[in-house]
């Protein structure tokens, strides 16, 4: 009993609501105080502190530089915190973020370090005193006037425990008053809005201090040995130094010396590896790393010996080095010097599952990984990856893990945090709630990303707010349940995006629009709702069809609108790049050309083809008409370029999934033919023949001078499973006789994978033992260089491609390639 009276009086003691004292609607006789000589940031603070007070308020308090009276007074700023008595603090000495906020009855103070502290310690005032909240850069949200609470007394301080904290959005890079007010330091110059920090991001950099150009002739011994050669003629970023190499580790210490000359406010450099994984094997090289158990033996050999000759004129700048990809792992003797900063890159993760989730595969490797950095160096920083960099705008299931993920980082040392998100484009997937959950749980690790993800959904969607929330819980949930696992670069099937679960996530965006009461509201959702019309697009099972020689997709009435719906919208929201490579407008046309595309038709009594002449003539259908199967499925999916065969040219020209060719159709052959830039010929010919499928493909150089060409030809067929089993599904090639080579089949390899290769009978074959049905290939060995496999199982796809020769053609010569499909009813033979 007398303990839950204690307990009591301690929480009033904590926050006491000033009686009739501190109503901020009462104070409008209250003075703005910020010192004559207050820093740029700090007088911005000051004016920030007037402009939102008026907002929250509707008072106009005065500003002055020095008290006009003995209390009512706000001191903004070391200055004026200095002038403000028993309500003021010593605010000189404090970290340059760092913030302290004091309420008293007769005053109130908020200073902080320079340059950043003051002005942040105002937004903080606002956020954690008043509920005001800063949503977007066009939306703060003040609570109704008849709300405001009671200021309490109180002495807050907070220091950020990531001295560098960047969410990769656009969203804050375009508008730096607001990157401000959402406290990231990484993206703002203005020295009024408080500027950046001065420790940079670390990246890829050897390139910049030992180029192959520069060396790459007379010292090839300065870059990797791979392969039993030294990557000297690659390009720059295409290659890596030899890292124990002496004279490399004299001009790379050179390079960084010249470049702090030239920068004297940096705080830290960049001395990492390129992106790529030759790494150099020399014996050198090969004997620290083997002993280190990790290619970052030699690499941080290197990277502390810079750090070493660097301290000597340099001692407070740090050297990054990335710990990325082959280097992630830390060397078993080799620890960072005091002065060397690594930059954990956690690529691999899986972004469904917090990172410390022990049950994530994935993670579990991550986190062994980050607490062996953490047990050696206290200056670990993190490259995370929020988005999906394949597809910005479709629904990622990773807002959940957000909080969790930044706490972990924090409590393993981590002392600034890169969050790779939809940087360089507008308008990705709920960019607006991702930047405003990324931002504050980046400034303060403690806050609840949950909560902050239902805050921003109930003020900035208001009543469309209970459709979105179950949006956003129904994909996470589903990920889930379907047991995904997906990185940051995922295929929608490996986010769990079933037709039904596209279906169902687009009927929640039409229950949130429907909710929407105004043309305010109205805007917000429909810009949330872009990710659910791309779902659609992708994944929702509707197959295509041909009529009246066109391809067009095939939507009930209920989704006519898609394509030309989805377009609209992002144009109306400016959104400019769908995935980190594509730019949408690129999309769009893509799009619009695949709305009625001219398709032929080839039929015999076995064979029903569709050729898209003008989509690189591709074969989007194969139908075997006495099976009733579809082993070019490309036509009954929803994305009719998937399932498909395409033939591309590997060597002397490119081509993608819209270069147009030129048909005609004569008896049972349609006849293609495109003529490339240099006047040169690809002419290619598909031909039934009773149950044959026949092609023949041919370049001829027309150009003026000889040139390289080489195809490749890509069937993708379905596989009819998902399963990975080679004893349901079997891939063949045929030596001296068939021989089955897919056992533990990954991708593109396996165990059997020089049988493959070395097999030159002129066979490839798949057979699904379960369907009883599978396709045989032959072809000319004489002018087929070799046979790749390529499996999905997760698309329930199988290529079986075919690269023939290269060749250099001289003008007027010709290169060809013949292969024959038919259906097979049992496993290859003889
Ligand atoms: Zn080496
Ligand atoms: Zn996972």
């Amino acid at each position: 009993m007398r303990i839950f009276t204690v307990a009591c009086c301690a929480v009033l003691l904590g926050g006491t609501a000033l009686a009739g004292g501190l109503r901020p609607e009462k104070m409008g006789d209250w003075t703005i105080v910020a010192a004559a000589d207050a820093a740029p940031a700090e007088r911005h603070a000051a004016e920030e502190f007037q402009a939102l007070f008026r907002e929250l308020t509707g008072l106009d308090l005065p500003m002055a530089d020095k008290p006009l009276g003995r209390s009512k007074n706000i001191f903004i700023g070391p200055g004026a915190a200095a002038m403000a008595g028993r309500a003021g603090f010593d605010a000189a000495g404090m970290g340059e973020e760092s913030l302290r906020i004091r309420i008293t009855r007769k005053g109130i103070t908020i200073a902080g370090g320079r340059p950043r502290g003051t002005l942040y310690g105002v937004y903080e005032f606002f956020e954690r005193c008043c509920g005001v909240r800063f949503l977007t850069a066009d939306h703060t949200h003040f609570p109704p006037k008849d709300e405001l609470k009671p200021l309490k007394t109180q002495d807050f301080s907070h220091t950020p425990p990531f001295s560098f904290r960047w969410s990769y959005y656009k969203e804050n890079s375009d508008r730096q008053d607001f990157a401000a007010r959402m406290r990231v330091n990484t993206v703002v110059k203005d020295e009024k809005l408080g500027g950046s920090t001065r420790q940079t991001l670390i990246g890829h950099s050897y390139y910049r201090w030992i180029s192959t150009e520069k060396y790459g002739k007379t010292h090839p011994e300065y870059f990797s040995l791979v392969d039993g050669e030294r990557r000297c003629t690659a390009a720059t970023a295409a290659t890596e130094p030899c890292v124990t190499n002496p004279e490399v580790i004299d001009i790379i210490t050179q390079g960084v010396l010249a470049d702090l000359e030239a920068n004297p406010d940096l705080e830290n450099i960049t001395v990492s590896q390129n992106d790529n994984d030759a790494y150099c094997r020399c014996p050198q090289c090969e004997a620290i790393n083997q002993r280190e158990g990790t290619p970052m033996g030699a690499n941080l050999a290197l990277v502390n010996a810079v750090a070493e000759r660097v301290e000597k004129t340099h001692p407070n700048v740090k050297i990054g080095t990335l710990a990325y990809w082959y280097t992630r792992k830390a060397p078993k003797t080799i620890v960072p010097r005091k002065n060397v900063q690594i930059q954990l890159c956690s690529i691999e993760c899986c972004e469904l599952h917090a990172i410390d989730d022990p049950d994530c595969p994935k993670n579990r490797a991550f986190c062994g990984d980050m607490r062996a950095w953490k047990a050696v160096c206290d200056n670990v920083w993190v490259w995370n990856y929020n988005t999906n960099f394949s597809y910005y705008d479709l629904p990622f299931p990773n807002l959940q893990v957000i909080g969790p993920n930044l706490r972990f980082f924090r409590d393993n040392n981590a002392r600034g945090v890169f969050m790779q998100a939809n940087g360089n484009g507008n308008s990705g997937e709920f960019c607006d709630l991702r930047n405003y959950v990324l931002s504050r749980t980046l400034w303060d690790p403690s806050l609840d990303s949950g909560a902050l993800v239902e805050e921003f959904c109930r003020l900035h969607y208001r009543e469309a707010a209970p459709a979105i929330l179950e949006y956003i819980r129904f994909i996470r949930d589903n990920a889930l349940e379907k047991q995904c696992h997906p990185n940051c670069g995922a295929e929608p099937v490996e986010l769990g995006l079933t037709p039904a679960v596209t279906r169902k996530a687009f009927d929640l965006f039409r229950e949130a629009l429907a909710a929407a009461k105004d043309d305010t509201v109205r805007a917000r959702v429909e810009k949330a709702s872009i990710p659910a019309y791309r779902a659609m697009l992708l994944v929702n099972g509707f197959p295509w069809k041909v009529e009246d020689g066109l391809c067009r997709r095939d939507l009930p009435p209920d989704y006519e609108n898609l394509v030309p719906g989805y377009i609209a919208l992002c144009k109306k929201y400016n959104m400019t790049m769908v995935s980190e490579q594509l730019p949408a407008a690129d999309y769009f046309e893509r799009l619009e050309k695949m709305e009625a595309m001219p398709a032929l038709r080839l039929e015999n009594g076995t064979w029903q083809l569709t050729i898209l002449p003008e989509q690189n003539g591709k074969l989007i259908e194969m139908f075997h008409k006495p099976g009733g199967t579809f082993f070019l499925p490309a036509i009954t999916r929803e994305n009719v370029l998937q399932g498909a065969l395409d033939e591309t040219g590997v060597l002397g020209f490119a081509s993608n999934a819209f270069s147009p060719f030129k048909a005609e159709t004569r008896d049972n052959t349609v006849t293609l033919t495109r003529t490339l830039d240099d006047g040169s010929i690809v002419e290619r010919t598909i031909t039934l023949n009773g149950d044959a499928v026949e092609f023949t493909s041919r370049v001829t150089n027309h150009g003026p001078a000889p040139k390289m060409f080489q195809f490749r030809a890509r069937p993708e067929f379905d596989a009819f499973t998902g399963s990975a089993d080679a004893d349901v599904l079997g891939v063949y090639i045929r030596g001296a006789a068939w021989e089955k080579f897919n056992r533990e089949w990954k991708d593109n390899t396996g165990p059997d994978k020089d049988k493959m290769i070395a097999a030159r009978g002129g066979g490839f074959a798949y057979f699904n033992r379960e369907a009883k049905a599978g396709v045989r290939i032959d072809y000319d060995p004489e002018c087929v260089k070799y046979p790749q496999l390529r499996w999905r199982p997760q698309y329930n796809q199988v290529n079986l491609e075919i690269f023939s020769r290269e060749r250099e053609l001289q003008p007027g010569e010709s290169l060809e390639m013949n292969y024959t499909f038919r259906c097979l009813d049992a496993p290859p033979a003889g």
